[in-house]
């Protein structure tokens, strides 16, 4: 894990009081991961999570994914975060960073597209140039997506897009963030994880 990156994720996040990981775990998989985490915190939002060069890179999308290729998701870049994360589930305590409730609303791998000179385009070199093309395979987010880099100029934040490709599993009726609000993990709600969460408290006392 490399130290530098994973440190200003450290740094706001006394991991003594939550029970996220702290970064240490070792997590080995064939295909890299991704996640897509419903975070109940001071805005509803969907973290959007891949797996490059050993941490997971992330997006808030204020409205999740679409599984439509004409809906653009607005996608602000977050910090990395360790690989572990991804199968966090819980509460963040209050006064911490990232305060509410976390469900892990998919998760999966995913395969790269992007392709130079017939050989694969590393990812992290997609990453810098600011467009990926994944193929996803989730339970309830799959098939070919595009991330892009819409925000270039300097000294300003960076904006991305979450964009459906066209393929055989985009679909214009499908909605999954407003059909599919359980957990792929344990197959809970927010309110239930976060119920869960107070109800485990109490018993630590
Ligand atoms: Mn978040």
């Amino acid at each position: 894990m490399p130290k530098k990156i994973l440190s200003s994720y450290k740094k706001r996040r006394n991991l003594t009081k939550s029970k996220e990981p702290s970064g240490k775990e070792k997590v080995k998989l064939k295909h890299p991961i991704f996640v897509i985490q419903k975070h109940d915190a001071s805005h509803m939002h969907y973290d959007f999570r891949i797996e490059i060069d050993g941490v997971l890179k992330s997006w808030a999308i204020p409205k999740g994914p679409s599984t439509n290729p004409k809906d653009k998701r607005l996608a602000a870049p977050t910090d990395d975060h360790p690989i572990a994360y991804a199968t966090f589930e819980g509460v963040i305590p209050e006064g911490n960073y990232g305060a509410g409730t976390v469900m892990v609303w998919d998760l999966g791998t995913y395969k790269n597209l992007r392709e130079k000179d017939g050989k694969e385009l590393p990812m992290e070199k997609c990453y810098k140039l600011g467009k990926i093309e994944i193929d996803i395979k989730g339970k309830k987010i799959y098939g070919e997506y595009v991330l892009i880099k819409t925000q270039m100029q300097e000294g300003k934040k960076p904006k991305w897009l979450l964009i459906k490709m066209k393929d055989k599993d985009a679909s214009a009726r499908r909605n999954p963030t407003s059909t599919q609000n359980k957990s792929v993990l344990t197959n809970r709600t927010l309110s239930e994880i976060k119920k869960d969460s107070k109800k485990g408290e109490k018993e630590d006392e």
